[in-house]
């Protein structure tokens, strides 16, 4: 005889599970989807405190802690975090409050767990795109109000480390990025959905379907690639770049699978520059190449001021 995975009482020959126990751990599943909805829709620290009683009084398996419901809940706020990203309906819609609490939301999930997760670091990284994501939402919206930036917080000694011009500060960072520069002759395809980067500006991921003819040689070192207001810096084990926006003459995103951004696990930004070169980088996550694209765009456009 086996155990029933959700209550450990015995199942009965072959079976790993009764089935009344399986509706329940779907219907408690369901209920904390609920709950996440009715909480963004509300948006306010009393809908937190009505989830966290929600989750505290469902009638869960056996098997489920407490966590695993917060847990359940944190995969849900994903869900409607990329909803809000992966789509035409970017964080412009949203007001600076809602995207705070979008954020302070993901916290207070993970302040609830019991005892508090050993290395917490490691769920942040799990969430870094959505987080991310938030972030440069607000950043942008900012920006399409004619609002000043903040720039990005000193200290991190990688963005510390640059002979900013006069004027110029850093505006997002992204890591894992290699370098792909062109050397003879490759034939590549763009094209893809579009995005809204602002109130009535779409724009159409790789607008033009012209075809290059180069190859692309990707550098084997990892490196970190820091937008400022008025420029690109890139820098590596072995290169270090600097591109003004004034330099670039035209600017894509790179996405080796448009038709699925949200499976894609990478994706970059590709530079043609005014002295007739490319340079292009690959970004190691689709999320957040979107989220430094979109900032270029509007660097690029000479629309990101310090507050
Ligand atoms: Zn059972």
């Amino acid at each position: 005889m086996a155990a029933c995975k959700y209550c450990g009482q015995s199942a009965g020959w072959f079976l790993d599970h009764h089935n009344e126990c399986l509706s329940k751990y779907n219907s408690v599943l369901a209920a904390v989807s609920d709950g996440v909805t009715q909480a963004i829709k509300h948006s306010d620290d009393a809908a937190l405190l009505q989830l966290k009683n929600l989750l505290k009084s469902l009638d869960r398996p056996a098997s489920m802690s407490f966590s695993d419901l917060c847990l359940a809940a944190m995969s849900d706020w994903r869900r409607a975090v990329d909803s809000i990203c992966y789509t035409d309906q970017v964080s412009l819609e949203l007001t600076e409050g809602q995207i705070l609490f979008l954020i302070r939301f993901f916290h207070t999930l993970v302040s609830w767990l019991e005892p508090p997760l050993p290395d917490v670091q490691e769920l942040f990284r799990w969430y870094s795109d959505e987080l991310t994501s938030l972030g440069v939402g607000d950043t942008i919206r900012r920006i399409c109000l004619g609002e000043g930036v903040d720039g990005l917080g000193k200290g991190d000694p990688k963005v510390d480390s640059i002979n900013y011009l006069r004027g110029e500060f850093p505006v997002v960072a992204v890591q894992n990025v290699r370098l792909e520069t062109e050397q003879a002759t490759y034939v590549r395809n763009y094209g893809g959905p579009s995005f809204r980067v602002a109130p009535g500006l779409y724009w159409r991921m790789g607008q033009s379907q012209g075809q290059f003819s180069t190859t692309f040689v990707v550098d084997a070192h990892v490196g970190y690639l820091i937008l400022t207001n008025m420029g690109v810096y890139y820098s590596n084990a072995a290169t270090t770049l600097y591109v003004p926006c004034a330099q670039v003459l035209q600017h894509k995103i790179l996405c080796p699978d448009p038709s699925n951004l949200a499976a894609t696990n990478a994706a970059g930004l590709i530079l043609n520059l005014r002295n007739g070169k490319q340079v292009a980088f690959l970004i190691g996550s689709a999320h957040q190449s979107l989220c430094f694209v979109k900032l270029f765009f509007l660097a690029a456009a000479g629309q990101i001021h310090a507050k």
